[in-house]
């Protein structure tokens, strides 16, 4: 089958590679639709978890074509699985034994592991997972169904938050995961969810989303925030992962306020925060990595229709295009840029 494979950091290229089995409590999924986003940047850059040959890929759905000997046997869903089912795949891979898997705290597994991360991911014609990695989408299209991997981050920085009905939230970024993440916060009990963003064609399509708060990020936001919000936002999430953009988040953060890190930054990006403010403002910093058994949830949120997502999709593009699209997003062209392998 073809894949993108990514040989060692900065080098990419699509090849043909051994077609995928599964092990006996693995099926084998025919990637329909793979979404790129900035931590395949991060991942391509040698600035991320990874370790390489890869094939990338975690933001996955498909269809199952083959299913292992032992699926039959396991018990509940994943074991009700079989050859034709719709499905989208979490990426996420926990060794269910350490002190972190014991305490519900699988996203910081000692021996982590993700498809499309550190294992084969969904940058391929197919992929083979553990049958318990894999939830049936029968209501979605591939396109919609591959964007359950970002909303369940969403949705695992939601509960991180922990916001009370009520609170006016400032989300900094405004591209296809600071769009996700506004749309729940809107729906979540937020009073109002205040998007910014350096284009303007990302506002309009927050004001489309029901987003109609919204500030363009140039010269003058300091001042427009502070009319929006004189006192400043009970929260702040970074969508970003631009490190400036971290720093400034601060400014518009009221006494006892919470700020989160969504936003994947460099790894060595570093930002100028004074510990006395924290002390005086009574703020809380949050930090929110990857998803954490959400992702039954960002199923049931997106098949109950609370969030809208087709509109994200700027782009869709076959295989052969992965190393061009990389440098689309790099260079901030587009909104969301799914790969459609066997087009
Ligand atoms: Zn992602
Ligand atoms: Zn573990």
């Amino acid at each position: 089958m073809k894949a993108a494979v990514l040989s060692s950091a900065g080098h990419v290229r699509i090849d043909s590679v051994p077609d995928p089995k599964p092990a006996p409590r693995e099926v084998v999924v025919e990637v329909q639709a793979c979404g790129i986003c900035a931590t395949d940047v991060h991942i391509f850059d040698g600035d991320f978890v990874s370790r390489y040959p890869l094939v990338p890929g975690h933001e996955l759905s498909g269809v199952v074509v083959e299913v292992g000997s032992q699926v039959k046997d396991i018990a509940g869903a994943a074991g009700q699985l079989k050859v034709g089912d719709r499905v989208a795949v979490d990426p996420s891979v926990y060794c269910l034994d350490c002190h972190y898997c014991r305490t519900n705290r699988g996203n910081h597994c000692e021996r982590w592991n993700a498809y499309g991360v550190t294992l084969s991911g969904g940058f391929a014609e197919y992929i083979a997972v553990q049958a318990r990695n894999v939830f049936k989408v029968e209501n979605l299209t591939p396109t919609q169904a591959a964007f359950i991997e970002p909303i369940s981050c969403c949705v695992y920085g939601l509960r991180r938050l922990a916001l009370r009905e009520g609170d006016e939230v400032l989300v900094v970024g405004s591209g296809a995961i600071g769009l996700q993440l506004g749309q729940l916060l809107r729906r979540g009990g937020a009073a109002r969810v205040v998007m910014l963003d350096p284009r303007e064609e990302r506002l309009q399509l927050a004001g489309k989303l029901g987003l109609p708060d919204t500030v363009l990020a140039d010269g003058n936001a300091e001042a427009r925030l502070r009319a929006v919000a004189p006192f400043g936002f009970d929260a702040v999430v970074d969508a970003s992962g631009n490190a400036r953009a971290v720093e400034g988040m601060f400014r518009h953060l009221k006494p006892t306020g919470k700020a989160l890190f969504f936003g994947v930054c460099a790894k060595d990006d570093t930002i100028k925060l004074s510990p006395f403010d924290v002390y005086k403002n009574d703020w809380t910093i949050l930090g929110s990595f990857a998803l954490c058994y959400t992702f039954d949830p960002a199923v049931r949120l997106l098949e109950g229709g609370v969030l809208d997502v087709e509109p994200l999709v700027s782009h869709r593009l076959p295989l052969d295009d992965f190393p061009a699209a990389l440098e689309m997003l790099r260079r901030g062209e587009g909104v969301k840029l799914q790969i459609i392998p066997r087009e």
